[in-house]
């Protein structure tokens, strides 16, 4: 079956890369109206069990309460058939060797788990072993698991419960459930060994290009069917990394996981040498692989990682202030920074490019000031990180006067009603808390509890004292 939004949004870039580019099989997704699904890891969904309760939603995709994968997750091969000649085995190894820490895998460092511990972008290639035909060459769910689980007790792999143990059959090989014709690839979890093994199956797309590669005649490292296994190699990583027991983070409504709800959309891609089409560089190879879900900002399809971070303070008595952002993975060309006046952006501004980690604003006068930052590479730019408040800028007035004779603080300092304060200022009964933003509980504390000089019912204007640092922010008090 093909997949007509994959020819749509080929078409869109570049119409003579349809003629090339195989929509490939569909995801099934299979909806029941009005209740939700819980994935399988084949990317369509079944009936839950017990009813679900999505713990976080927003972002076009749930948290359901289950764990992510921490720290470095490891990869495992099992080159499993006859993989003899094949390039594969050194460009699936190469793609291994470089997809932690890249932009791309930096995506899944949006995901995190209900303690708040994110995903980090960070994968090593830990070892790969064959398997040379042993349990032939038709092979149904349970012999998949059991390909793992033989690797793991002939000790040919390590039981390791941060690994991805990848089965990776050759041309020869099918995979009885539906390879080729309802996936191209599967991921789901296990106990071997007393642990947790998260592992997959991922076949040859040379098996059946036309529904498990993008590109059937060339692909950017000349073999049809190793550059189409990286994109499900990649898929697979994605969501064993976010939803490694099938309870973590996938779509309520499609049970679709976050490679899923991007399958086959590529974003913006380039032609390499030999007339192939690639959209991300790893390590000294090219490769076209999916886009994956970018859990921010609502949620879309990306192709890179946003910053890490970005640090908006919340107020500003000067006007000055800085912001900062964490960094991004890879080659990157510079950072945006956009302001705005409002949390929808509609008029940003473009506040700093370039290659630091912060800047200094300055010279900002009172109002409200909105901020998103994000990286670009040669290629191109991410989405946006945005801060989680804007800064509201209200800069102090420098004192005038003092207060009424006979009104002194402990140090002697004496105040004086300023009538130039205005309207402006906040009512503040000293019984009670500061108003957020209009002044400090330090400045409260000194300068108005002991205020036995004001008569009850009296309205004053204040200002603070000569010397303190934050100079005036006059209130009406109440007494
Ligand atoms: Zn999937």
């Amino acid at each position: 079956m093909k997949t007509i939004a994959l020819t749509r949004t080929i078409a869109a870039v570049l119409i003579a890369f349809v003629t090339s580019v195989n929509a490939g099989v569909t995801i099934q997704n299979a909806p029941a109206s009005g209740s939700g699904m819980v994935p399988t890891g084949k990317g369509w969904g079944v009936q839950p069990t017990q009813p679900l309760s999505p713990l976080i939603s927003g972002n076009g995709i749930d948290y359901h309460g289950g764990p992510v994968m921490l720290g470095t997750t490891r990869i495992y091969y099992i080159w499993y058939g006859n993989w003899t000649g094949d390039t594969a085995t050194t460009i699936l190894t190469d793609f291994a060797n470089n997809i932690g820490g890249s932009p791309y895998f930096g995506i899944n460092t949006t995901y995190y788990d209900g303690n708040s511990n994110y995903v980090a972008n960070q994968v090593s290639f830990a070892n790969s072993t064959t398997d040379n035909y042993s349990q032939g060459t038709a092979l149904n769910d349970a012999q998949i698991q059991t390909v793992v689980s033989s690797a793991i007790s002939r000790g040919a792999l390590p039981a390791d419960s941060n690994g991805v143990y990848f089965v990776l059959t050759s041309a020869d090989v099918n995979e009885t459930s539906g390879f080729c014709t309802t996936y191209c690839g599967w991921h789901t979890h296990g106990t071997i060994s007393g642990l947790d093994i998260k592992y997959s199956f991922v076949g040859n797309s040379a098996r059946c290009p036309n529904a498990c590669a993008a590109q059937t005649q060339i692909s950017p490292n000349g073999n049809v069917g190793a550059d189409g296994m990286a994109h499900f190699i990649a898929h697979e990583l994605e969501e064993s990394v976010t939803d490694p027991d099938l309870n973590a983070w996938f779509d309520s409504t499609l049970a679709g996981e976050n490679a899923d709800k991007c399958n086959w959309t590529f974003g913006t891609m380039y032609q390499v040498a030999n007339g192939a089409y690639a959209n991300m560089k790893l390590g000294a190879r090219d490769y076209l692989v999916q886009q994956n879900w970018l859990n921010a900002n609502g949620g879309s399809c990306a192709l890179l990682g946003i910053p890490s971070s970005i640090t908006v303070p919340t107020t500003s008595a000067t006007g000055s202030y800085t912001i900062s952002w964490g960094a991004a993975p890879g080659a990157v060309t510079r950072y945006e920074l956009q302001e705005a006046t409002d949390s929808a952006f509609t008029a940003p501004t473009l506040a700093y490019s370039g290659l630091g980690p912060s800047v200094g604003i300055t010279g900002k006068a009172n109002g409200t000031y909105y901020y998103r930052v994000r990286v670009c590479y040669s290629g191109g730019c991410s989405d946006y990180r945005y801060g989680t408040n804007g800064v509201v800028v209200a800069i102090f007035i420098a004192p005038t006067g003092k207060c009424p004779a006979g009104y002194n603080d402990a140090s002697g300092t004496t105040y004086i009603v300023d009538s130039a304060c205005g309207s402006t200022y906040q009512t503040i009964n000293p019984s009670q808390a500061c108003v957020p933003n209009m002044c400090s509980l330090d400045y409260f504390n000194s300068y108005f509890v002991s205020d036995g000089g004001i008569g009850t019912g009296t309205t004053y204007t204040v200002t603070c004292p000569q010397g303190y640092s934050y100079s005036c922010r006059r209130h009406i008090v109440t007494d």
